[in-house]
């Protein structure tokens, strides 16, 4: 059994008040807390040994440098990568989408065809859209069904040899349902088609395993699994890696650079150009280590209980309806209640000292399917409580009050 106060203690922020109340963090999905030793370890890095990677002979480049390929190969372990270079650092989950759509311009035809998930956060759905609208490519949505789960029959039937990709978040933000990826990449990969996986939603939940998945590519963010904003990984097979085009060109990413032509680094350097976030790159390896060290299968079975209680006690609010009910899910809950806006509910219970996300969580499409204008989203991460969760409800059904 975790214990939570002790967990809780690492988090200076946690023991907050806002606007005079306790401060009960729910958004989690939006980002995550970040813990002392976090915290310290990028103080630490700027007092000690900053300085650029890659590029000196000088001691503290060196120091610099080494913490840096650790941590790449801290990720590596993690998500069980074959090798370190096929783990690109980027400032986040957006920018390790674009980088591959970016690629994807040299390589999709007219008439291919790119397979989107009816569950996708706008970042993995835009930057599709841009690539078909470059190349003549067609995107086709994955849809889903009222409980908020891809319908995989009407995955199968749109796989064909026209596709060429499939993306899918491994976990969605806005309903935190759970999708079969090890089914769609097995079934993308029978047509030839390439898979990313959105794993944004799921780091800071579970460890992936990329191998095991066989997807093609993994991406995520720093700063939802306890890591610093700015700081996010692509995971790439080799092979891709090397055939995609470099994003951006500039410094550290190339061989040799004449007027006439320039020769590109070998992986990773190849998608790493210019001074990255050197602090925030060797400071996510701190993060990993520190939910490693709780240990996700004990954050799993405490996130299930929050997500349980949570579930029946929010239910016992008359006109309550959830949204994600299919059996699947992360520690997400999203909500409205008859005939009330969902701001109107954030605001107050923002008053209460309850922070949750009220929108369309950069999920439009699953608005519009359930015909809604967004939903109040409390994600819950390891460090909340049952006891969180009875402020909640006690806010929300003070709201309701208030507001009918
Ligand atoms: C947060 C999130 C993103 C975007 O991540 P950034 O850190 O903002 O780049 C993409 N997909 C999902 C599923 C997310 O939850």
């Amino acid at each position: 059994m975790l214990d939570i106060q002790k967990i809780r203690a690492d988090f200076p922020i946690l023991s907050q008040t806002v606007n005079g109340k306790p401060l009960v963090y729910f958004d989690n999905g939006a980002t995550s807390q970040k813990p002392q030793i976090v915290i310290d370890a990028i103080e630490k890095y700027y007092q000690e040994i900053n300085a650029n990677i890659h590029r000196g002979v000088h001691t503290l480049s060196q120091l610099a440098t080494d913490a840096y390929e650790i941590s790449r190969g801290k990720v590596q372990q993690h998500i069980n990568a074959k090798f370190a270079h096929e783990v690109l650092f980027t400032p986040g989950t957006t920018h390790g989408i674009n980088l591959v759509t970016n690629g994807f311009a040299s390589i999709l035809k007219p008439g291919d065809e790119v397979l989107v998930s009816a569950l996708e956060h706008h970042s993995n759905i835009v930057p599709w859209q841009m690539l078909c609208e470059k190349t003549g490519a067609v995107l086709k949505v994955i849809p889903m069904n009222e409980d908020g789960e891809l319908i995989m029959d009407a995955f199968d039937a749109l796989l064909s040899e026209k596709t060429k990709v499939v993306t899918v978040n491994h976990i969605s933000n806005a309903l935190g349902i759970i999708n079969p990826i090890k089914y769609i990449i097995e079934k993308a990969h029978a047509v030839g088609a390439a898979v990313l996986i959105d794993g944004a939603q799921a780091v800071p939940h579970l460890k992936p395993d990329v191998q095991e998945l066989d997807c093609d590519f993994y991406v995520f963010s720093g700063h939802k699994m306890c890591g610093p904003t700015g700081t996010g990984i692509l995971y790439g097979k080799e092979a891709w890696l090397n055939k995609l085009p470099p994003y951006q060109g500039g410094g550290e990413m190339i061989k040799e650079v004449t007027f006439e032509k320039t020769t590109y680094a070998d992986l990773p350097h190849k998608f790493e150009a210019g001074t990255p976030n050197i602090a925030g790159g060797i400071v996510l390896g701190t993060a990993i280590d520190y939910l490693n060290n709780i240990g996700f299968d004990n954050i799993q079975k405490h996130e299930e209980e929050l997500l349980e209680y949570a579930t029946k006690r929010l239910l016992e609010i008359e006109g309550l309806r959830i949204y994600g009910t299919g059996k699947n899910k992360a520690s997400v809950v999203s909500f409205n209640i008859d005939g009330i806006h969902p701001y109107d509910i954030g605001s107050i219970i923002d008053k209460l000292g309850i922070a949750v996300r009220t929108g369309h969580h950069c999920a439009q499409p699953i608005m519009n399917f359930f015909c809604i204008p967004g939903t109040i989203r409390a994600s819950f991460s390891f460090y909340n409580t049952k006891e969180e969760i009875d402020l909640m409800v006690d806010a929300v059904k003070k709201a309701k009050t208030m507001l009918s």
